[in-house]
């Protein structure tokens, strides 16, 4: 992600503090759809906030307001004579004197409209900029950033997919596989399990497609076909089961099971890893 924020964020919000502050959804595209493409998850189930937990970043909107609180700081130090300046004090006047039209969109009515949102009007921003309250303009930020994580988990706790989401874990921290020195082929399927993917990649030219059968095409259970299946059930795998082993203890009933990939360790991703490519290759034969 260091990646995105020097040389791809940057650019794209370049003086978005002027132009930008009404398109914080659109520019979030590019900021998901760059981690969709790190995490290699796919549709149909892999929603943005879910993106954004997994990875511990906050929607691009954030970026965008404090550009434009740095410029607001700015433009009040700045000389009378200077353009921005002259423009700013002319929207000022308008905006008091109501002689800016109501659907006029000058850019002081959109920084007010979003610092009201977040519940700070610009007067009070003015003051702390002139008394240089660093500490007060810092907990705003925390304030906004904490407002906007839990949007995002709002609406992880009310989907049906990502139900580890949901209380206790009010505070969420990104899990630690996203943080982690693993490989990326392994952080990848940790994501994909934790998404439920029904399109998942092991190795570099294997895919298994859940979505293709509707139960195991190896073994006769009649059961639905999920990774559930695969990494406790498949009769097939048996052989390859370790005693005592992620996958021969299981800790979770089925429709709870995607809680077991929160925290994995190193050995027990790579134990899944196998196995899932053991089954992948079984398939393969088959065919
Ligand atoms: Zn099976």
């Amino acid at each position: 992600m260091y990646y995105f924020d020097t040389a791809i964020l940057s650019t794209i919000i370049y003086a978005a503090q002027i132009w930008a502050l009404e398109q914080g959804d659109i520019i979030e595209m590019a900021q998901t759809h760059f981690i969709r493409k790190l995490l290699a998850i796919y549709p149909p189930r892999s929603a943005n906030y879910f993106l954004r937990l997994e990875t511990g970043r906050v929607h691009t909107q954030y970026r965008l307001l404090s550009l434009a609180v740095k410029f607001h700081g700015k433009l009040i130090k700045m000389q009378e004579v200077r353009l921005p300046k002259i423009i700013y004090e002319e929207q000022i006047h308008l905006n008091k004197t109501g002689k800016s039209y109501k659907e006029d969109k000058n850019w002081l009515k959109l920084y007010e409209k979003i610092l009201n949102h977040y519940g700070v009007s610009v007067e009070e921003m003015n003051k702390l900029h002139y008394t240089r309250n660093r500490t007060a303009i810092t907990g705003f930020f925390k304030k906004v950033e904490t407002i906007l994580k839990n949007q995002d988990l709002k609406k992880a706790e009310e989907s049906n997919t990502y139900r580890y989401y949901k209380y206790p874990f009010i505070s969420h921290n990104a899990p630690s596989y996203t943080y982690s020195l693993w490989p990326i082929y392994l952080k990848r399927l940790n994501a994909a399990l934790r998404n439920k993917s029904e399109w998942i990649m092991i190795g570099k030219n294997k895919i298994i497609q859940l979505y293709k059968y509707e139960s195991c095409p190896l073994c006769n259970i009649m059961e639905p076909y999920s990774v559930y299946h695969i990494l406790i059930n498949c009769k097939l795998l048996t052989p390859y089961r370790k005693k005592g082993n992620f996958c021969s203890t299981q800790i979770y009933p089925e429709d709870e099971y995607v809680l077991s990939f929160t925290s994995l360790s190193l050995p027990q991703i790579k134990e899944i890893h196998n196995l899932l490519y053991i089954h992948i290759s079984q398939i393969d034969l088959t065919r």
